[in-house]
């Protein structure tokens, strides 16, 4: 089976990339604009495999879009290119509707050209797997509002309620995708995910952001007062899931996928520092504990209070369920950067872009 991945390159694509690749049964053509969020030293699996192919495009480039699709025949597309990051998003909101709302249009319309001209088999099995995020739903209550009764979760059909500029494109191009599933009878599937974490990740996000901070003795910064509630995901589990949703998922289908594994920030940065007390108790000069590095700063404007996946359909339809545990997760995810150095030290001093041009401009 072929797969054309798009934002093969980024954090939670490169890990979609390499689990096809582990699997003799998939092709791969990964189609990424190389943004600074892109990175192909993240997927070193590709070197030398000739089931993997790279093509440098920009989703919003019809054209290009029509030769990929003509030249690589691909029988499933799993779109993951985005722009993803909220406070990005905030600070210039331009490059997200062009991206993620042109971006995803674009990319419908030359699957549906495609599409529209396979026959048999080919036709029947095509499918357009479209990967979202739960910001789409809003937030959540906190749990220290809530008086009595059940927490509530995000479900399927929990309406949509986006807070960020980033929130607000995606949930527009999740309505495109089945817009053109219910007015052209593309076959789409939708999934909604939580929080992820793990190797790889772009040093800008939390997680990373506070194990590279802390093993240089700098702040680590936390919003607010840190109360604020996200579900955390394996990034393999996530690749896991997403992969058995495209070729196992329903057509027509949203599914939401989740951790189980609802933290505070504020316990997410002590859980890291626990952890590098542990493994890294030589600390930079002058710093006696990890935990003193933390530094309060003011809120994320319309910063979400809390998310919550109910990740029932996924389990039920499809058997699928997170394998790691918060706390074995994040200790991989820890290990794994202290392991990979070279990695992040070419991402933070802009070293993977010189590469990126060189081989691929
Ligand atoms: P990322 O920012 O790490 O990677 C995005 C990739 O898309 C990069 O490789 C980038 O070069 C590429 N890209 C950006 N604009 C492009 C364009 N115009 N054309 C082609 N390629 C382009 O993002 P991520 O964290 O890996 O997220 C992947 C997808 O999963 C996104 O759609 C995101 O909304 C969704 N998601 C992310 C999370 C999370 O926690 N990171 C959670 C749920 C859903």
């Amino acid at each position: 089976m072929k797969v054309l991945v798009t934002g093969g390159a980024g954090f939670i694509g490169s890990a979609v990339v390499r689990y096809l690749l582990g699997s003799t049964q998939y092709c791969v053509v990964n189609l990424d604009k190389l943004t600074y969020a892109g990175n192909l030293e993240s997927i070193p699996e590709s070197l030398h495999d000739s089931r993997y192919a790279f093509e440098r495009v920009d989703i919003c480039d019809a054209v290009e879009l029509d030769r990929v699709f003509n030249v690589h025949q691909p029988d499933v597309v799993m779109h993951l290119a985005a722009e993803s990051h909220v406070d990005r998003s905030i600070d210039g909101p331009g490059d997200f509707i062009q991206t993620n709302v042109v971006g995803t249009y674009t990319l419908l319309e030359a699957s549906r050209k495609y599409w529209m001209g396979l026959s048999g088999e080919k036709k029947s099995v095509f499918r357009f797997h479209h990967i979202s995020t739960d910001e789409v739903y809003g937030d959540l209550p906190h749990p220290d509002e809530e008086v009595d009764g059940e927490l509530p979760m995000f479900t399927e059909i929990t309406p949509y309620a986006p807070s960020s500029p980033y929130s607000a494109s995606k949930a527009s191009s999740d309505h495109l995708v089945r817009a053109w599933l219910r007015t052209y009878g593309l076959p789409t599937i939708v999934t909604n995910c939580s929080n992820n974490y793990g190797p790889y990740h772009f040093p800008e996000k939390l997680i990373p952001h506070v194990i590279l901070n802390a093993l240089s003795g700098k702040a680590l910064p936390v919003y607010g007062d840190g109360s604020q509630i996200r579900d955390w995901l394996y990034v393999e589990d996530h690749a896991r899931a997403l992969v058995k949703v495209a070729t196992e998922g329903k057509v027509g289908e949203t599914y939401n996928i989740g951790g189980h594994n609802e933290k505070r920030n504020i316990d997410v940065v002590k859980t890291i520092c626990a952890l590098l007390e542990e493994l890294v108790p030589t600390k930079p000069q002058g710093v006696k504990a990890y935990e003193d590095l933390i530094t309060y700063v003011k809120d994320r404007p319309g910063h979400d209070v809390r998310y919550a996946i109910d990740a029932s359909r996924i389990a039920n339809q499809l058997g699928w369920k997170p394998e790691e545990t918060f706390e074995t997760g994040m200790r991989k995810t820890v290990q794994w950067y202290l392991d990979n150095q070279d990695w992040w030290q070419r991402v933070l001093n802009g070293d993977y872009q010189l590469h990126r041009i060189g081989e691929h401009a």
